[in-house]
């Protein structure tokens, strides 16, 4: 067994996480899957063109670990491209730098990670209202709670 990875430092978590080949039928469809933070070093690395030792700094990790998540995210893109596999963008060992919420009244904001580990947020601070929630999905940490007011299913 190894030991329990790091929590890779995230920006961004892409909307769309499904993408298929057309005209495979379903049967015959292969999935390749992309981890969160596989998807992270790419967009980092490819996509704003910061070099690795940014990226690193950036995700919280070693040079030597961002080009491992690097490599594989990109063989496994190659893979699905070139091989006509679906690509499935989930799962991971992550935590998001910010957090967004949105209150009942459609005022956005964001928080840092840090800041939402010590005192998540419980009013609007632009309108103090207790009806908010988070705007993306977060996975629940030790200590993090589920403390949100009025929180609805959106
Ligand atoms: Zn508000």
């Amino acid at each position: 067994m190894s030991r329990q990875p790091l929590l890779r430092r995230v920006d961004y978590i892409p909307g769309i996480t499904f993408f298929k080949p057309a005209g495979v039928p379903l049967a015959q469809l292969k999935e390749t899957r992309i981890s969160i933070e596989e998807a992270e070093a790419i967009r980092l690395k490819d996509l704003e063109g910061l070099d690795q030792e940014k990226c690193a700094q950036k995700m919280n990790i070693s040079r030597p670990t961002f080009a491992r998540i690097l490599l594989s995210g990109r063989q496994k893109t190659a893979d699905a491209l070139l091989n006509g596999k679906a690509i499935r963008i989930e799962g991971g060992n992550y935590e998001l730098s910010k957090r967004s919420f949105r209150c009942g009244n459609g005022h956005e904001w964001e928080v840092p990670f840090e800041e939402m580990v010590k005192a998540p947020p419980e009013l609007c601070p632009t309108c103090s209202t207790p009806d908010i929630m988070t705007v993306r999905p977060w996975r629940p940490g030790p200590g993090s709670g589920r403390r949100l007011r009025g929180r609805r299913n959106w």
